[in-house]
C-alpha cells in the first residue's frame, strides 16, 4: 500500500482548488459534499462554478493563482489541465503549507482522492492507487446498489440513539440490537412511516431486546463412543438433536455426525489423540466463543470424554468464561475393544485392576511404572500406543516381563472394518509395523482374544505367535 487511507477532518477548514474547467468541476462535485470552506481560483470559470459561488457554496477568486492564496488550506487541488500551470500553482500551494494533489499526476501528488460511495455519515472510499480507475468505478457501482439509500439516515439517527442503547450489555446482545436495526427494523420504519418513524421503532426494538430473556450458551461435553452409532448413549443422541454447534474430533465417525440436528454448524477440530491438528487453546477458545454467542454447543469426543480427552482444559476455559456445562459419558475404546475379543477388563483370580495408559503425551513417549506393569497377570489398555509400541515393548522386557505375555491390538473397535492382531509381547514389534494399521488402535497388554471368539471366525483375528 503506497497510499494509506485516512478520513481527514475538514469541517470549517479551507480547501483550495485552482482551475475552472472540466477537471475542476469533477473534483468540486466531490469537495462540495464536505463542510469545508471551498475556494476556487480561476481566471475563467465554468458557469456552474459561478452558480455555486452565487449560492454561497464556494468562494470564487477570478484571477490566476498568487502566493498566499492557499494559506491555511488543508488541501489544495491543481486542476488546470495544463502541466505547466499546475506545476506553478502546486509550487505556490506547497509554499503556503497545503497538501497538494495535481489532477492526473499521481507522481507529483501528496495525496489522491478515492472514489466515494456516500451515505453520509457512512462513507466508503475506494482506491486503486491509480492502477485501475475502471475497477474502482465498478466496485463503486456495486456498492451503490448494495447499500440502501437510507443507510445514511439510519446511521445518523442511530448515532443519536447510541447512548440509550448502551443500557444493553456490551457484546452479542448489543451487536444483535444494532444488526436488527440496520438490517430490518430501520429500513422498515422508513418505508412505512418515513424518517419520523425511526426513533419510535428504535425505542420499541430496545424495549423488546431488554425484555427478551437472556439466551445463555451451554456446552455438553459428549462421548461419541468408539464409532458404532448404536454405542452412542441416549443422552448423547438427545444432545445432538438440539445442538446449534457441534465441534468434533477426527475420530468421531461420520455415521454419528449424521445424527446431529440438520441446522447445526459442524466444526472439525481435527484432533486425533494427542496429535492435535488445531491447538488445544484454539479449540477451547472456539467452544467458549460459540457458547458466549448463545449457542448450545456439543463438544463431541471419541469414546468417553474423560479418558485421554483433554477435557479438563476445556472445562477450565468454560468455567473461566462462566459458561454452564455437563459431561455426557461415552463408551471408551477399551470397553469396546475387550467386547470385540470376548474378554473382561477385570476378572476374578486374574486381574483385580486394569490400567488405562497412554502411549505418548504432549511431550513424547509417556513413562509409566514399568516394573508394576511387567508383573504376571497385569492387564493394561494402551491408548495411542501405535508409535510407542517398540518403546513400551523394550521397557517392559527390560523390567522382566515374560516375553510370552499375550498382547492384542484392536484397530477400529466396534466398526465394520475392525482388525485384531493377536500376538505376544516378544512379537508386538515387528507385528504391528508389518500390519500397517491406519485406523485408531488400542493395545491390550495381558489379554488374548477368547478362544471361542477366535473360533467363531466372524471377526478378522490375525494370529502372530
Ligand atoms: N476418549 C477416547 C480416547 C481418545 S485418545 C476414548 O475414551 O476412547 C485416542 C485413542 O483412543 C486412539 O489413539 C486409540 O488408541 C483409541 N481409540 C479410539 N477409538 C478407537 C477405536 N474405535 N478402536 C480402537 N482404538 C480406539
Amino acid at each position: 500500500m503506497d497510499h494509506f487511507p485516512v478520513f481527514m477532518a475538514v469541517a470549517g477548514r479551507r480547501i483550495v482548488l485552482s482551475g475552472g474547467g472540466e477537471a475542476a468541476l469533477a473534483k468540486l462535485r466531490l469537495i462540495l459534499k464536505t463542510t469545508a470552506h471551498v475556494t476556487v481560483i480561476a481566471a475563467q470559470a465554468a458557469p456552474e462554478i459561478h452558480r455555486w459561488a452565487a449560492e454561497g457554496r464556494l468562494h470564487l477568486i477570478s484571477r490566476g493563482m498568487e502566493p498566499g492564496d492557499a494559506m491555511c488550506a488543508v488541501l489544495f487541488y491543481a486542476a488546470n489541465e495544463d502541466d505547466v500551470e499546475d506545476a506553478r500553482v502546486a509550487a505556490l500551494a506547497h509554499r503556503d503549507g497545503a497538501r497538494v494533489n495535481i489532477v492526473d499526476n499521481l507522481a507529483d501528488s501528496q495525496f489522491i482522492t478515492p472514489a466515494i460511495v456516500d451515505r453520509d455519515p457512512v462513507v466508503v472510499a475506494i482506491g486503486t492507487e491509480g492502477a485501475a480507475p475502471v475497477l474502482a468505478r465498478r466496485i463503486k457501482r456495486d456498492l451503490e446498489e448494495r447499500l440502501p439509500a437510507q443507510l445514511g439516515v439510519l446511521a445518523r439517527i442511530g448515532k443519536t440513539f447510541r447512548a440509550a442503547a448502551n443500557v444493553l450489555p456490551m457484546g452479542v446482545k448489543r451487536r444483535d440490537f444494532w444488526a436488527a436495526f440496520y438490517d430490518k427494523i430501520g429500513p422498515q420504519a422508513i418505508e412505512n412511516g418515513g424518517e419520523a418513524a425511526v426513533v419510535p421503532a428504535l425505542e420499541a426494538l430496545l424495549d423488546e431486546t431488554l425484555a427478551a430473556t437472556e439466551k445463555l450458551g451451554h456446552v455438553d461435553l459428549v462421548g461419541a463412543g468408539p464409532g458404532d452409532p448404536e454405542l452412542l448413549t441416549l443422552k448423547a443422541r438427545k444432545a445432538l438433536d438440539v445442538a446449534d454447534v457441534v465441534i468434533y474430533d477426527r475420530l468421531v465417525s461420520g455415521e454419528i455426525l449424521e445424527l446431529a440436528r440438520r441446522e447445526a454448524v459442524m466444526i472439525d477440530a481435527g484432533k486425533e489423540g494427542f496429535g492435535a491438528a488445531m491447538a488445544q487453546e484454539d479449540i477451547d477458545a472456539l467452544i467458549v466463543q460459540h457458547a458466549l454467542n448463545g449457542a448450545h454447543v456439543v463438544r463431541l469426543k471419541s469414546g468417553d470424554p474423560t479418558v485421554f480427552g483433554r477435557l479438563d482444559e476445556e472445562i477450565d476455559a468454560l468455567d473461566a468464561a462462566g459458561i454452564s456445562w455437563r459431561i455426557v459419558p461415552g463408551i471408551t475404546a477399551a470397553s469396546a475393544a475387550v467386547a470385540g475379543i470376548g474378554q473382561s477388563l477385570t476378572k476374578r483370580g486374574r486381574n483385580g485392576s486394569v490400567r488405562f495408559l497412554t502411549g505418548h503425551d504432549t511431550k513424547g513417549f509417556a513413562d509409566h511404572d514399568w516394573k508394576a506393569l511387567a508383573r504376571p497377570g497385569e492387564v493394561a489398555a494402551i491408548y495411542m500406543g501405535k508409535r510407542a509400541a517398540r518403546f513400551i515393548q523394550g521397557r517392559l522386557l527390560m523390567h522382566g516381563a515374560n516375553p510370552m505375555t499375550p498382547v492384542t491390538v484392536i484397530e477400529n473397535a466396534s466398526r465394520p472394518d475392525a482388525r485384531v492382531l493377536a500376538t505376544t509381547l516378544a512379537q508386538l514389534e515387528p507385528t504391528l509395523t508389518k500390519a500397517g494399521l491406519n485406523g485408531p488402535a488400542l493395545t491390550f497388554l495381558g489379554l488374548a482374544p477368547r478362544d471361542a471368539v477366535a473360533a467363531r471366525n466372524d471377526m478378522n483375528i490375525e494370529e502372530f505367535a
